[in-house]
């Protein structure tokens, strides 16, 4: 079967497809053929090297398909069952994946593979940021950064739906004219706008309850300064790069806040918690409370272009790869 691999860590150019042995399901693991695979912003950490895996090594955490093989001692999945997985192990950028039975889900009928291999790991994402992390509620005001991306536009959509005062920054014009359809009821330009001065603005002065800053390094700094007293940043992310050490006497003195480093794996770590997770998830789906816009997609062997545009700033919503 074909599957991405990296030799080395470095940029999109270290990517490349390769035949490999089709790989058998050990116990209580399945075999998914993808339909479709999910691009994230974490596979260029761990192309790059920012998050350490030891390789060589395949790429890329989640897709959606159907099991095709089974091990010794499954009892949640049957051959022909639809699936999607996002929690490892690396290596789903492939034709044929295999993970423990444990950390997949069932696919409802409703949701496609393409939507699927689009929203699990992003929707689940943005799911516990809102429901766990911060729990989100009408009368918030919450600042969501990069809101025009794949996590983004979902937390938009489901902070708006959870009744929540949404001011949404996006790099670019067109990008801001994207989340205002999706409902965010304020919008900044981050590449030239001031972001907490515009967030104190908007909010008389006040600053808001939550900033999900997936962005990081760039936008630390407004983050904080974008909170009312009390208030939770949310960093989940290093689009930018990683976020700076810092000392903590800054929480007390900008006014007593919270500050997080969440990740999904620590949220969905047992079979409860994922299915719980993914049962939210699918429910907002299903009731298109919250849209996946069409992925934009791209071949299994296009996988470095895949990754080029997302860390150029030029994607919208998710990109999926096609085996
Ligand atoms: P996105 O589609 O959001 O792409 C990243 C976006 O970040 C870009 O489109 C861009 O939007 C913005 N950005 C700002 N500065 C930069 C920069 N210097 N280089 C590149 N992008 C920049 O990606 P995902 O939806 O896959 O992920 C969003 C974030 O969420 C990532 O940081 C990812 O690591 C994180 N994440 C964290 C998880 C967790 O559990 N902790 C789980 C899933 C994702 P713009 O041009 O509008 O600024």
């Amino acid at each position: 079967m074909k599957a991405v691999r990296i030799g080395a860590n470095g940029g999109p150019e270290v990517i490349h497809v390769e035949d490999v042995e089709t790989p058998t399901p050990g116990a209580h693991e399945v075999r998914v053929k993808n339909a479709a695979c999910g691009v994230n912003f974490i596979d260029t950490y761990h192309r790059t090297g920012l998050y350490k895996i030891a390789l060589p090594s395949g790429l890329g955490q989640e897709g959606a398909g159907v099991v095709d093989a089974i091990g010794e001692g499954v009892t949640q999945f049957k051959v022909g069952d639809r699936v999607a997985y996002c929690s490892g192990p690396i290596g789903a950028y492939s034709e044929q994946h295999v993970v423990r039975e444990d950390r997949a889900v069932p696919l409802p009928q409703a949701i496609s593979f393409d939507v699927a291999a689009a929203s699990v790991l992003k929707g689940m994402t943005a799911r516990y940021l809102l429901r766990k992390t911060f729990r989100v509620e009408r009368g918030h005001t919450v600042v969501i950064h990069a809101a025009a991306g794949g996590v983004g536009q979902i937390l938009v959509q489901w902070a708006k739906h959870l009744g929540a005062t949404v001011i949404a920054t996006a790099g670019s014009e067109a990008k801001v004219e994207l989340v205002k359809s999706l409902g965010a009821h304020h919008t900044i330009v981050s590449t030239r706008e001031d972001i907490a001065k515009r967030v104190r603005e908007i909010t008389n002065g006040v600053g808001a309850d939550v900033v999900y800053d997936g962005v990081g390094k760039d936008t630390f700094e407004a983050s904080l300064d974008s909170l009312k007293p009390l208030g939770m940043l949310v960093i989940f992310g290093n689009a930018s790069g990683a976020a700076p050490p810092f000392n903590p006497l800054i929480l007390s003195q900008k006014g007593s806040l919270f500050l997080t480093r969440p990740t999904l794996g620590h949220y969905t770590s047992t079979r409860e918690a994922l299915d719980e997770t993914a049962k939210d998830l699918f429910a907002v789906l299903e009731r298109r409370t919250v849209k996946i816009a069409p992925p934009t997609h791209y071949k299994l062997a296009d996988a470095a272009q895949a990754h080029r545009d997302l860390e150029a700033r030029k994607t919208t919503g998710s990109l999926v790869l096609v085996p």
